[in-house]
């Protein structure tokens, strides 16, 4: 029972998904006997559901996959796993297996409002017991109660998306996976349209001022849900959208080119500009985007951006704005003395 308690503690004093994730899988492991505990990511690609390790137990060390760098890496369908393909259509919470080898298998989806992205599949070599089932159960209990009310603290209430706070932790996850392999390789990296690149793209609503002015507050509030909806709908799940305040939102773009990075900004900025929203007619977006670098801050970044986005806006809004297009053309400054260029303009 003790080694529960620590447990329990180990697993809610965690801030972070991955960690939490990793937490868990030694809890069961230890407490579960269990001779194999592997957590799985679950993902979509267009319509279709992939599933891929990532976290499992080697040689009694916690293995963690980092999170997937491209779309293409890894992932198998869930054809693959009829018993987990079964629970998910289903909408249950636990599904078991008995496999060709005799192993009794578990597999544990972890739900969030109707959503899964997750799951814990437990194998052991014999039926489990019922304490071990007692147990299994309260841990993976714990674990869905935590992780929502975890997921909950990173949201923000009106859309739905991410929250400002929670940027900085994804933003710095992202950057580390954009550190080039060589980092002397820089000039063709830079200079390549096809090399998949990490991302940053401010997006901004057009004239939202005059909706609030002209409708209220709750037809301001009601286009700002339906633009999350869109932007939701515009890109992947591995990509991150956050709502950064009012009617700015970020958008982090995961592993694309620039050109298809450009196409993915401009899918969604084209649809906006067809939605009819309900009494307030037409609302235009407009973006300026950044390529992430492991070399500047998120604040230097989030800047390269809002330069592209403040070009977008004088020059005729409902646009996409590229940083790095805007300064080979001499339309924009470099970042080099950018805090001071910042200053001197501001000023
Ligand atoms: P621009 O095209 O230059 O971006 O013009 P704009 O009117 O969109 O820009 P501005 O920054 O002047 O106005 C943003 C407005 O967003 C001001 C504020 O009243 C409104 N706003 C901020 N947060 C919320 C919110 O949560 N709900 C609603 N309804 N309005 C909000
Ligand atoms: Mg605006
Ligand atoms: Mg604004």
């Amino acid at each position: 029972m003790d080694a529960l308690i620590r447990h329990m503690v180990g697993i809610t004093g965690q801030r972070d998904h991955r960690l939490l994730e990793i937490s868990v899988v030694r809890a069961l492991h230890e407490l579960a006997e269990a001779a194999r505990v592997r957590a799985f990511a679950i993902f979509n690609i267009d319509e279709d559901l992939y599933v891929r390790p990532r976290v499992w137990m080697q040689n009694g060390r916690i293995i963690s996959s980092e999170e997937a760098t491209g779309e293409d890496h890894g992932g198998d369908s869930i054809a693959a796993f009829p018993a987990l393909q079964a629970c998910i259509s289903g909408h249950v919470n636990c599904a078991e297996e008995t496999t060709a080898e005799g192993e009794s298998v578990l597999w544990l989806p972890i739900w969030l409002n109707d959503k899964v992205s997750s799951c814990l599949q437990i194998s052991n070599p014999m039926p489990f017991s019922k304490s071990a089932r007692d147990v299994i159960e309260g841990i993976i209990g714990v674990y869905r109660n935590y992780h929502s009310l975890l997921d909950y603290s990173e949201r923000d209430s009106l859309t739905g998306l991410l929250n400002r706070k929670t940027f900085d932790e994804k933003f710095a996850r992202m950057a580390m996976e954009s550190v080039p392999a060589d980092h002397h390789a820089g000039s063709e990296r830079r200079q390549g349209m096809h090399v998949p690149e990490q991302w940053l793209a401010v997006a901004d609503v057009d004239h939202f001022k005059s909706v609030n002015d002209r409708f209220g507050h709750l037809y301001g509030d009601e286009v700002l849900i339906l633009i999350a909806n869109m932007l939701r709908r515009s890109f992947r799940d591995h990509d991150r959208i956050f709502r950064f305040g009012g009617e700015e939102f970020v958008i982090l773009l995961r592993s694309t080119s620039r050109d298809d990075a450009r196409k993915a900004f401009e899918r969604f900025r084209a649809e906006v500009e067809r939605q009819q929203f309900p009494q307030v007619g037409r609302m235009t977006v407009s973006l300026g985007f950044a390529r992430i670098n492991a070399r500047e801050t998120p604040v230097m970044l989030l800047g390269n951006a809002d330069r592209a986005l403040y070009y977008a806006k004088i020059n005729g809004r409902n646009r996409v704005c590229s940083f790095e297009e805007l300064v080979q053309s001499g339309e924009l400054q470099v970042a080099m003395a950018q805090a001071s260029a910042e200053f001197f303009f501001d000023s």
